[in-house]
């Protein structure tokens, strides 16, 4: 699924991150930096040690900041690695947390002079928050990242397996309807 906003596309797909070639992937980290399971895991496996070795040095990043390295021997040139929050009962600041995850991944892309980029579904793993909230905040918070910022041209949603799709797809119908 597509959507256009303003001169940038949305689209959401199913898939495997490390596989893109956008310019920039997301990473769904954890504070220390020093990889995990899920989604973390197979960034690291697939782009070597170049990249733990970048994360080592940085030391470490709080939940819902972002940071970034190269992508060692990814097709992406660049790993944005954000720490999505910890998902308790919804009352512990979880959605402020997750969408600053998103927003301070984009700025930093921004930042970097990157037009594309692409997320897994962050904190939706080991981490439990639940795909319809986390779908919401996740799309909601990069279409008004579009609409204020012309410089990132195409956000990429790479969802693991087609379920997850599917309640990314219903939220966006949702979202985008007139
Ligand atoms: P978190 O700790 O933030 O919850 P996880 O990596 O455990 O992060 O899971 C985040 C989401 O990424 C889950 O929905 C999981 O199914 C998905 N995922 C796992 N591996 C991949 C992959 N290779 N590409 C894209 N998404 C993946």
């Amino acid at each position: 699924m597509v959507v256009n906003i303003n001169q940038s596309t949305l689209s959401l797909e199913q898939g495997d991150i490390t596989q893109q070639d956008t310019e920039a992937i997301v990473n769904a980290a954890n504070k220390s930096l020093k990889g995990g399971g899920g989604v973390d895991g197979a960034i690291h496996r697939a782009g070597g040690p170049q990249i733990l070795k970048e994360c080592i040095q940085i030391g470490g990043c709080e939940t819902g900041e972002a940071v970034i390295t190269g992508g060692g021997n990814l097709k992406a040139q660049y790993v944005i690695h954000t720490v999505g929050p910890v998902y308790r009962d919804g009352l512990h600041r979880e959605p402020e947390l997750l969408e600053n995850a998103y927003r301070n991944s984009l700025n930093l892309a921004s930042s970097k002079r990157i037009k594309s980029i692409a997320f897994p579904s962050i904190s939706t793993g080991a981490y439990r928050y639940p795909l319809e909230g986390a779908s919401e905040i996740a799309l909601k918070t990069s279409i008004n990242y579009l609409k204020a910022h012309s410089d990132i041209e195409m956000i990429r949603f790479i969802l693991f397996g087609q379920s997850a799709l599917k309640v990314y797809s219903d939220t966006l119908n949702q979202l985008t309807q007139p």
